[in-house]
């Protein structure tokens, strides 16, 4: 039969799907010897039974528990039950998935107080300290077990000590016992009662901690991090030590190394003399650990050695939980902790150079996501310079976002829906404020520190948020935030730097650059595992800079469209493309190709003796034809032509499909002379190049090809050009590449045909998708949506390769090309290059390299290694 409870001490090989992330680590960290309160895990499993069937509880698990029970009475010597015996146990009941859901489920502390037991506390310990626990026990359980809002409670206690002009510090037993009887009253409004029986009180628990499962939180965030939803969630019931029990007792968090930096060293907060969740929830703000040294220096040093050993056993930063009752410390939970990008790459790094992990975990620990948060957007240094931040605040996770200011989650959500950027200001948030949260850019709490919970939750999405801005006075009420003399209202534009934690009026401009030396590093390493390299789709000296600085191995697609874009440029294409005579057209080719020849130099000497191949023209001619009346009347002027004979030229160039039409290699066919002067530029500017000692093998890619008698014939016009340009110039020939894209299902079937013409092959995967498919890549926006919605289509072909069916295409060109060459490098050029479950298919199927854009590079390079793991 299976078992549905195990005690910490006693599960061998604690695994977090039975006993949950909490209770697997509570029974390791009990198992190697650590200060764990006893205790003992409900499987997931029987959530799920009880779930399903509640008639479970009854019928099977009461029984059980209650055994549980009495071992546990016996083996910390304490009662449960009992309402005589001063050796009182209370116990916490605490939530516990099989991945770390922080705040999303309910936990309750000090089950087992009632009328007659908090006397017994109160007498063993005192009376400020008893009522306390009693008093979060009626809280917790009224929220956690019926859903009434914890704020009813804080208000009536509040109301209580401004009548009785005392904190409840200092109340007597009779004012407590008041106060008690009001918060009673607010179960009994809602025609509930608090159990007084402790059994009672732990069944309610158990079941609402089952049922917490499946609260709108939970799904959301189950949702969100891809988590399913039949793991369950365990139960913990544990003895409670108390961290409210005087000023020698404490709670609080610590990470064994900075969560948004990574930096090593003990890092977080505690508070004197409180109990459980007020670190967490923001209501005090708490202390910076590292004071704890001086005011309980024992239990610091023991903090110091127990973080270190948890970190040396789980071979990872952890997030852990601690209470100091008078003096003596205990752990409560340790996790691998949650951080950022920054923080993950830096930690990983450092263990690696402290031994604990190899480079290959390392790689395997980093996600694809990782980096691009890394390329995060930061605020321009020079804006910065400009401006003068109004708020300084815990920067708690990194990056920067401008927006609208919002108070509520709710607003932040609907605001967000219309298409608003927004930033959400809250003193504190809570769990139920995950969906504003998600929706918002960034997040600005008033109150609660870098463990507070808008903390851990932004860190975890990998959004910018800055905590404990104290200065900020936000008012709910009149939606608005004072901060000094400045008053800011709902739909004020703010600017938020959660690596600095500074606030700024107004919306600052970002920047994507971040060349981290750390980051580099790794990417060598992935480098040293990866067999598929890494290039880049770049023209522009701008963009081949950047490609060049993420260590792009080569220019895998450099198009050479853009470069006719400027004003004069595309006077001159204008002319060319509709001159009447010889004469006019052949002053228009020179004119081009003396631009072109510019770049290509200006190309070529970045990128050095790197592979770079360029791609000659691809778009229709009509693409490069006025559009307005103005240039109509400027180019007619300029050809000296009159304007209705010239609208009818081009209206003749107008096609119904362009991107099925007169395109790429066709163009070529009908006007040869367009990609001669190509050829022409490029060799002329390799030529200046190599005397000046670079070593230079232009590559030079077809586009569009389906036919091999359209790249023979294209071929032998290149190569004619370019064996005039060597006799030109009365020099050696020089080695060069001629080489063809595969982006036509045609091509791919008939790769065998191709092959002997070509030098090189690159799957046009943008294309290749649009042709397989049949999706018009500038049409699908319109309609994927629906695709997803009704799960026809789960995900976009343009961003994720479809590998059954333009991956087979794919596929069936490689095995003809290889059967013929071995030794031809076939590359991709499409956007699929940064995505990881692309390039690990690509791999498979013998790709050489991929080709992506300048800052998908890091990812491409990281998920090329992955895909050796
Ligand atoms: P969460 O998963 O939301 O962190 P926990 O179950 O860890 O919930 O509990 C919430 C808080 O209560 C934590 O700060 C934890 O340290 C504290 N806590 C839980 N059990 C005990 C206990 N037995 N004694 C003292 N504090 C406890
Ligand atoms: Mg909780
Ligand atoms: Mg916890």
């Amino acid at each position: 039969m299976q078992r549905n409870i195990y005690f910490f001490q006693e599960a061998a090989a604690p695994d977090p799907f039975i006993l949950g992330g909490k209770g697997a680590n509570l029974a390791i960290m009990t198992q190697i010897g650590l200060p764990i309160p006893k205790g003992f895990t409900i499987t997931t499993q029987s959530c799920m039974v009880y779930l399903k069937d509640p008639n479970f509880f009854e019928q099977v698990l009461s029984n059980q528990v209650l055994k549980a029970v009495a071992a546990l009475e016996e083996l910390t010597q304490k009662n449960f039950k009992q309402s005589t015996d001063e050796n009182l146990l209370l116990v916490s009941v605490r939530s516990g998935a099989p991945f770390s859901m922080p705040g999303m489920m309910d936990t309750i502390l000090n089950l087992g107080l009632n009328d007659a037991r908090v006397l017994l506390l109160a007498k063993k310990t005192n009376l400020a300290f008893a009522f306390d626990c009693y008093r979060r026990l009626l809280q917790m359980f009224a929220d956690v077990v019926y859903h009434i809002p914890k704020e009813n409670f804080n208000l009536l206690l509040k109301k209580a000590e401004d009548d009785f002009q005392q904190t409840c510090q200092q109340f007597s037993l009779q004012q407590h016992q008041v106060v008690i009887e009001q918060f009673k009253a607010i179960y009994q409004k809602q025609g509930l009662q608090f159990p007084q029986d402790p059994v009672d009180q732990l069944f309610a628990a158990i079941k609402a901690v089952f049922q917490s499962w499946n609260n709108q939180r939970a799904k959301v965030y189950r949702q969100l991090h891809k988590i399913s939803d039949t793991l369950g969630s365990a139960v913990n019931v544990q003895e409670m030590v108390f961290g409210n029990s005087g000023l020698t007792s404490a709670t609080g968090v610590v990470f064994t190394r900075n969560p948004a930096t990574g930096e090593k060293g003990l890092f977080g907060e505690y508070l004197l003399n409180a109990q459980g969740e007020d670190v967490v929830a923001g209501i005090r703000t708490p202390e910076n650990i590292h004071h704890l040294q001086t005011q309980l220096p024992k239990a610091y040093q023991e903090l110091l050695h127990y973080t270190q050993l948890l970190e040396k056993h789980y071979r990872d930063m952890q997030d852990i939980e601690f209470t100091i009752e008078e003096g003596k410390l205990y752990l409560l939970q340790t996790r691998n902790g949650k951080r950022t990008a920054k923080a993950q790459i830096q930690i990983c790094y450092d263990l690696v150079q402290e031994q604990m992990i190899d480079k290959k975990e390392a790689l395997r620990r980093i996600k694809v996501d990782d980096l691009e948060q890394l390329l995060h957007p930061t605020f321009e240094a020079n804006a910065l310079n400009k401006t003068q931040a109004f708020a300084k605040g815990l920067p708690a996770s990194p990056g920067a976002a401008s927006g609208i200011i919002t108070f509520t989650a709710k607003e932040a959500q609907q605001l967000a829906s219309l298409g608003h950027k927004v930033i959400l200001l809250r003193e504190e948030t809570s769990p139920e404020d995950i969906e504003g949260m998600i929706a918002s850019q960034a997040i600005v709490t008033s109150h609660g520190g870098m463990t507070s919970h808008a903390a851990v939750v932004a860190r975890g999405m990998g959004m910018c948020c800055v905590t404990g801005c104290e200065a900020l006075h936000i008012d709910e009420q009149t939606k608005t935030v004072q901060c000094g003399d400045l008053i800011l209202k709902q739909g004020d534009i703010i600017s938020v730097d959660g690596t600095t934690g500074l606030i700024y009026q107004g919306e600052l401009p970002c920047t994507m650059v971040n060349h981290d030396q750390i980051l580099s590093q790794i990417l060598l390493w992935a480098d040293e595992i990866a067999t598929v390299k890494v290039r880049a789709n770049a023209e522009t000296p701008q963009d081949i800079q950047n490609a060049l600085d993420f260590n792009a191995t080569g220019i895998g697609l450099a198009r050479t469209e853009h470069m006719f874009f400027n004003k004069n440029r595309i006077l001159t294409m204008r002319k060319l493309i509709l001159a009447d005579n010889f004469d006019e057209r052949n002053k228009a080719l020179a004119k081009l190709q003396h631009y072109q020849e510019a770049d290509f130099k200006q190309m070529y000497q970045l990128v050095q003796d790197k592979p770079m191949i360029i791609r000659l023209l691809d778009p229709p001619l009509h693409e490069f034809l006025p559009n307005t009346a103005h240039e109509l009347e400027e180019l007619a002027q300029d050809l000296a032509v009159d304007i209705a004979y010239l609208k009818q030229k081009i209206a003749k160039l107008q096609e119904k499909n362009p991107m099925l039409g007169h395109r790429g290699c066709r163009l070529a066919i009908s006007h040869p002379e367009i990609y001669q002067m190509q050829v022409r530029a490029i060799f002329n500017s390799v030529i200046t190049l190599r005397k000046s000692g670079i070593n230079i093998v232009p590559e030079i890619m077809i586009p569009l090809i389906a036919e091999a008698n359209e790249l023979s014939y294209i071929r032998q016009q290149i190569e004619a050009t370019i064996h005039k340009i060597f006799a030109e110039n009365h020099i050696q020939p020089f080695e060069y590449q001629i080489g063809t894209m595969l982006e036509l299902p045609r091509a791919c079937l008939k790769a065998d045909t191709l092959t002997p013409y070509a030098d090189f092959f690159s799957f046009g995967t943008n294309d290749l998708t649009q042709m397989t498919y049949g999706f018009s890549r500038d049409d699908i926006a319109k309609f994927i949506h629906f695709y997803h919605e009704k799960a026809i289509l789960t995900f976009d072909p343009f961003q994720k390769l479809d590998c059954d069916g333009v991956g087979k295409l794919m596929q069936i060109a490689i095995q003809h090309i290889r059967s013929i060459a071995k030794q031809k490098t076939i590359g991709v050029c499409g956007e699929v290059g940064g995505d990881p479950d692309s390039i690990f298919f690509l791999q498979q199927i013998g790709v050489d390299y991929v080709s992506c854009s300048p800052y998908r590079i890091p990812c491409a390079r990281l998920a090329a290694a992955k895909a050796r793991l």
